[in-house]
């Protein structure tokens, strides 16, 4: 009777282990059998788009990450006709109808403007259009008009009603996220890809990196950060796996005049483009974070930016003043190598 029982429970046992055996083997055949790999190159955002990634189906992973992208892109593009952000610009003074993902952006790019005391502020709107940057009509704005279009500026001046999930922005106040939207697609589209198991990828959209996992060799990725006054150089490399690298350049859509660089970051409070430093790269794990962060950062200047940056738990920069100097912070002087 005690012989039968043991013989039982080992036969118990051998087939659990047999069953793990062969769960293990099909779990390495997934991994290696059907491990298939694709890149992609698309103009999205006004920008060149590339995604990376190795998965199970790693070709309907990517076009699925752009299909998110471009959906994004409808949601919070101003110059598209029917995005969201065009019904809340063109419905400005009255209360708009908007979606949890519309809200929960806004909420973010907000949190940034309290954190800055409004140096990053998505009611430039005006300001942005009268500079004409992103058109072929870049100019530097008469004063008077300058002052008219500050008027219309302030952070403060976005109500939301969280409930009723309405937004509201005064009368002539215009709307733009372009300083965090094109860090939302990217993380949409990381996401995305994970949701597809892939577990090796890399997006690069203009200015913002962000990486899944390690390389498909198991190497980290070796991301370069661009010297802000020789397009084909870097100032350094940075090792990362599943972290998001941005940068706010003023050589990305600038026009010179006199000799002086104008540029699209524009400093909210005067209404002219930010000139204490030419160039801000963020590294941390969310890319909406870390544009915003790049474009706050820009705006505050050096001595600000650090402060910031350094109190600010899981985000790390490099900043480079007028002089071409570069600055890292702590947490991330181990992890760059200058060049
Ligand atoms: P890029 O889009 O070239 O990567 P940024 O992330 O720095 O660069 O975003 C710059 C864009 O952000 C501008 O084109 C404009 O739409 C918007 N913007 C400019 N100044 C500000 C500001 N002070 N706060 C928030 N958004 C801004
Ligand atoms: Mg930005």
């Amino acid at each position: 009777m005690k012989n039968k029982r043991a013989l039982v429970y080992i036969a118990a046992v051998l087939g659990i282990a047999a069953l793990m055996a062969v769960v293990v083997w099909i779990k390495q055949l997934q991994r290696t059998g059907t491990e298939t790999q694709a890149a992609k190159t698309e103009f999205i955002m006004d920008t060149v788009v590339e995604i990376r990634a190795s998965g199970p189906d790693a070709e309907a992973a990517v076009d699925a990450a752009f299909a998110e992208m471009s959906r994004v892109e409808k949601v919070f593009s101003r110059h598209l006709k029917d995005s969201a952000i065009t019904r809340i610009n063109q419905g400005s003074g009255q209360w708009v109808p908007v979606t949890d993902e519309v809200m929960a952006l806004l909420e973010k790019a907000l949190h940034y403007s309290e954190l800055s005391s409004g140096a990053f502020d998505i009611t430039v709107g005006r300001l942005i259009d009268l500079w004409g940057f992103g058109t072929d009509k870049q100019k530097i704005p008469p004063e008077t008009e300058l002052a008219q279009a500050l008027a219309t500026v302030g952070y403060r001046s976005v109500e939301i009603d969280k409930s009723a999930k309405m937004v509201r922005i005064p009368s002539g106040t215009i709307i733009d996220l372009g300083g965090i939207a094109k860090g939302y697609a990217v993380d949409q589209a990381r996401k995305v890809l994970e949701a597809k198991g892939v577990k090796s990828g890399m997006i690069y959209a203009g200015g913002d990196i962000t990486t899944i996992g390690a390389k498909p060799d198991g190497s980290s990725w070796r991301v370069g950060v661009q010297h802000p006054r020789e397009s084909t150089a870097l100032i350094g490399i940075v090792e990362m796996e599943n972290k998001t690298i941005v940068t706010s350049g003023d050589y990305e859509r600038y026009f010179m005049d006199n000799g002086i660089r104008y540029h699209h970051i524009i400093d909210p409070h005067t209404g002219y483009p930010a000139r204490d430093v030419i160039s801000v790269t963020i590294y941390g794990s969310e890319a909406a974070d870390a544009d915003a962060l790049s474009t706050t950062i820009f705006v505050l200047g050096l001595e600000r930016g650090k402060a910031l940056i350094e109190n600010l738990p899981g985000y790390e920069a490099v900043i480079v003043d007028q002089e071409g100097n570069v600055w890292v912070s702590s947490g991330l002087a181990g992890q760059i190598t200058l060049l």
